[in-house]
Formats: C-alpha cells, sequence, structure tokens
C-alpha cells in the first residue's frame, strides 16, 4: 500500500491530459520511480471513490508484460492519485520525435507495438473482463528496454467520462462510429477498441493524425460516422501491414477481427519477437525527457 508520506516529488511534469497531470515522484522506503496521476475529485467525489476502489482491486490483480503495473491509489485533499509504472514516454510524443528527427517507424517496430498492444487488450479481455474504452497512442508507453505497454485502461467510463471528454474542441476522435451513433452508443465491445487501434496505427504510421482537422466537435464525430475509414495505402506500406490495420477500420462493428483473428496475421506473427530497444532509445535520447 501506498502511502502519501513516503512520496517525494521528483519536480518533473510527465504531461497534462483532460483530467489532470502525470507527475514522477518517488517512493522512498523502496526508491522506487513512478508515474502519479492526479485527478481532481468533481461533483461526483463519492461515486468515484467506489469506482476507484473498484478499479484498484482489478488493477492490484494485473500481471502482464504489455500492461503498465499499478502501485496504488490515494485520496489527497480533493484529488485522486494513481501511482503507476515510471515509463519513458507515450507513442503520441515519441512518433512525433522519431518524425522530426528523421528517424521513421519501420514496419518491423511497428509490428512491434501492435503485437504488444494487441497482447495487453487480450489479456486485460480473458484474465480480468476488461475493455479498454480509451485506446490511443497517448496511452501507449514506451521505455528504454524496448517495452511497449497500454496504460490508463478502465479510468475513462468509470472514473471520468470519456464522452463527455470528446465534445472538448481539439479533441481528436479514436472513437468507433458504433460508439458515437444514437442511443444505446454505450454498449461497448471489444470491436470498438480493435477500431480505436487502427485509427491510432494509421496515425502513427503515417506520422499525422488521419481525420482533418474540423470546426466543430458536431463535424469531427459526423465525420467519424458518415465518412470514409481512415486507412493505409498499399503504395506507402506492405500488403501484409495494410491488411491488419485495415481490417481494424471497418465502419461495421461485426466486420472487425477479434483479437485472436488478429494474432494470427501475418504482419503481426513476422514482428512479434522482434527486439526494438536500440531503435527506441535513439529516439528518447532525441527528446527532452
Ligand atoms: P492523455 O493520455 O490524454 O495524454 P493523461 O493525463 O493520461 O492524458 O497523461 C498525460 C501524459 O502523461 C501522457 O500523454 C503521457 O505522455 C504521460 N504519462 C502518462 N502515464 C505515464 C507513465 N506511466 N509514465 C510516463 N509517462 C506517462
Ligand atoms: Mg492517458
Amino acid at each position: 500500500k501506498v502511502d502519501f508520506r513516503d512520496l517525494l516529488l521528483l519536480n518533473s511534469n510527465l504531461g497534462r491530459g483532460a483530467y489532470g497531470q502525470v507527475e514522477k515522484w518517488q517512493h522512498i522506503p523502496s526508491g522506487t520511480l513512478m508515474a502519479v496521476k492526479r485527478i481532481p475529485f468533481t461533483v461526483n467525489g463519492t461515486e468515484q471513490k467506489r469506482s476507484l476502489t473498484d478499479l484498484s482491486i482489478i488493477m492490484r490483480s494485473v500481471s502482464c508484460p504489455f500492461v503498465v503495473t499499478f502501485y496504488g491509489s490515494l485520496f489527497r485533499e480533493s484529488e485522486i492519485w494513481i501511482c503507476m509504472e515510471l515509463m519513458s514516454t507515450s507513442l503520441d510524443k515519441f512518433y512525433k520525435s522519431a518524425y522530426a528527427n528523421n528517424l521513421p517507424l519501420k514496419e518491423k517496430v511497428l509490428g512491434k507495438m501492435v503485437y504488444c498492444i494487441l497482447s495487453a487488450l487480450y489479456f486485460l479481455k480473458t484474465e480480468l473482463k476488461v475493455i479498454h474504452r480509451d485506446v490511443k497512442p497517448s496511452n501507449m508507453l514506451v521505455n528504454r528496454q524496448g517495452a511497449v505497454k497500454i496504460c490508463d485502461f478502465g479510468i475513462s467510463g468509470n472514473l471520468v467520462d470519456s464522452y463527455a471528454n470528446t465534445k472538448d474542441a481539439g479533441c481528436k476522435p479514436y472513437m468507433a462510429p458504433e460508439r458515437i451513433e444514437g442511443p444505446g452508443s454505450d454498449q461497448y465491445t471489444t470491436a470498438s477498441d480493435v477500431w480505436s487501434i487502427g485509427v491510432s496505427f494509421v496515425e502513427i504510421a503515417k506520422g499525422k493524425y488521419p481525420y482533418s482537422r474540423w470546426t466543430t466537435p458536431f463535424e469531427m464525430l459526423k465525420e467519424v460516422v458518415d465518412g470514409e475509414p481512415p486507412h493505409l495505402s498499399h503504395s506507402d506500406f506492405s500488403n501484409e501491414m495494410c491488411d491488419c490495420i485495415n481490417s481494424c477500420l471497418q465502419k461495421r462493428a461485426e466486420n472487425r477481427p477479434s483479437y485472436p483473428d488478429l494474432m494470427q496475421m501475418t504482419f503481426i506473427k513476422n514482428y512479434k519477437n522482434e527486439d526494438i530497444s536500440d531503435y527506441v532509445c535513439r529516439v528518447l535520447d532525441t527528446m527532452q525527457l
């Protein structure tokens, strides 16, 4: 159990999200460095507390190399603190630095990353009966060992309302069309997360978020529902990679592959055992972390 009095702020801001900020702290008794996410209580503080307690029970039992380790949570004044494994950075920042420094992500790197994320989500579904609900590049983390892990599962839809958040101007939707359409769209299945994997990896592979910039939040959601899905083009990427990523981006949820289907695809099988640590370190070295 993490006690607040055992923590030391290392004065380093790892990032800021829609609900709060993430900082680097040290747990003095063990020496463990950790990432602490601080979320302010909303009016629904009691509800949040209950959600977090449920979530903690789930998260504590997690042991998967592709899921960020959860150390514990604290209630501190009017905030919830979520203590987790410290990683180097998230894939949104990573790919931007990679392209900016002329170190483009090769298909073997992308294949390995997709494999890690698929493995994480499949593990959460089968072992913990949890659907992630907020799959996006900023929730995919990397470290210098070349590990790629998912974080923030179960937080949206539990602790915070992710749909309300998409109404924020400037927010990029990774949300599947069926989640946006009409009432009952909260019937969430793994197929919706499969769509989000597709959008995320089209973005990471191309170095650019695949939807155009919208003027209003309404238009951006309309584009997801009515427009063509994003895709990778065969002229830029291998057939195996296009087959894998584009299959995730079918607008009808029932046409998307399951996690075991995806794991069987050539793109994933070819690269699942790649060691990407050298490349990851080269990119991380270009970043001010
Ligand atoms: P979002 O995921 O929407 O960006 P968050 O509040 O979840 O917002 O996280 C803010 C940023 O903090 C992330 O973009 C990521 O770069 C960084 N971050 C989150 N968790 C960790 C972690 N465990 N280790 C290192 N960096 C992290
Ligand atoms: Mg996050």
